[in-house]
């Protein structure tokens, strides 16, 4: 049986193989009209494996709005988006040139290594629906200086026994691969429940995991989940047991627990403030480091003030 957390999402047992946390995903709002629920990072809980960043977004409508998803130009250093949606449609673009529609299904996988920049926003043509997740993988040291790309992938592994089917849309699971590349042992999946039941997911015993709800009702070992609830389990797991009463999505992240201490900044993931500092002034200054999106029609974003930064593991 798992053990339940408490609210603040601290553990009641550290016993390997069973720590079950239960925490809360925040609410934020993203551009002028997009509220997402941002379960990675929280206080309690700051990476699943290389995992650093996860934004649940939706399910919004713009039928009565002049734009739908609308984010200017901006730069990401050290690590890998991942944009997977559930309903609607984004078209990204980037300073490799990029002109890429993402549809319900596909996956776009872009790898800022030492630094790239995109936009996002809702087609011309949009149905005015909007669901999905956004991820950011952090880079390992090995990569992270790497020249940016960027990979579409619609053909990937889906498998699945009974009511029961997982979509991989990263990383390895269960015997499958995604053919997206990525750079630590880690993997990513659309979890989709068609029947009520008690289900079994077979997990890496060497990944911890992170399980996001996004649609209906589960629970996980028995504790119930709901939209915003972000359950994470400990190393050491064969599988874990989802049971619903009707038909339910999930995602999952996992990896081997990340053994670099990251520092992350708004749209930076390094390892030092003078980094960062340096890939806010290149930003600044238009360097030639985060290049140029071609045909968005709005503003390249604006930086926060960057607060005094301190090293990674003295925060
Ligand atoms: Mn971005």
């Amino acid at each position: 049986m798992s053990n339940l957390s408490n609210s603040e999402g601290t553990p009641l047992s550290a016993e390997p193989g069973t720590c079950f946390e239960l925490l809360d995903a925040r609410e934020a709002l993203v551009g002028e009209n997009l509220t997402i629920r941002r379960a990675l990072p929280l206080k309690g809980r700051r990476m699943v494996g290389p995992w650093c960043f996860l934004d649940h977004f939706g399910p919004a409508d713009f039928k009565e709005r002049e734009h739908g998803m609308w984010v200017g130009q901006h730069p990401h250093i050290g690590l890998q988006t991942v944009t997977w949606l559930l309903d609607g449609e984004v078209l990204h673009r980037d300073s490799l040139g990029t002109e890429q529609v993402i549809l319900p299904g596909s996956l776009n996988i872009m790898t800022s290594g030492r630094g790239i920049s995109h936009t996002e926003e809702s087609p011309q043509d949009h149905t005015g629906r909007l669901h999905g997740v956004q991820l950011w993988v952090a880079l390992p040291d090995a990569a992270r200086n790497m020249a940016p790309t960027f990979e579409h992938h619609s053909d990937l592994p889906v498998y699945g026994e009974g009511a029961v089917q997982m979509t991989l849309v990263t990383g390895s699971a269960g015997g499958h691969a995604s053919p997206a590349t990525t750079y630590s042992p880690m993997m990513s999946g659309d979890i989709q429940i068609g029947a009520k039941g008690t289900h079994t997911i077979e997990l890496d015993a060497a990944f911890e995991h992170g399980i996001l709800l996004l649609e209906g009702d589960a629970s996980i070992e028995g504790t119930p989940l709901a939209i915003g609830k972000f359950a994470y389990l400990e190393p050491g797991r064969r599988g874990v047991e989802i049971r619903t009463v009707g038909p339910a999505r999930l995602f999952i992240v996992g990896g081997v627990p990340f053994d670099e201490q990251i520092l992350l900044w708004w749209n930076f993931v390094g390892r030092t403030p003078e980094e960062i500092e340096k890939a806010l002034g290149d930003w600044k200054t238009d360097e030639d480091r985060f290049g140029q999106v071609r045909g968005f029609e709005g503003q390249r974003l604006v930086a926060p003030e960057l607060p005094r930064l301190s090293p990674p593991g003295r925060r």
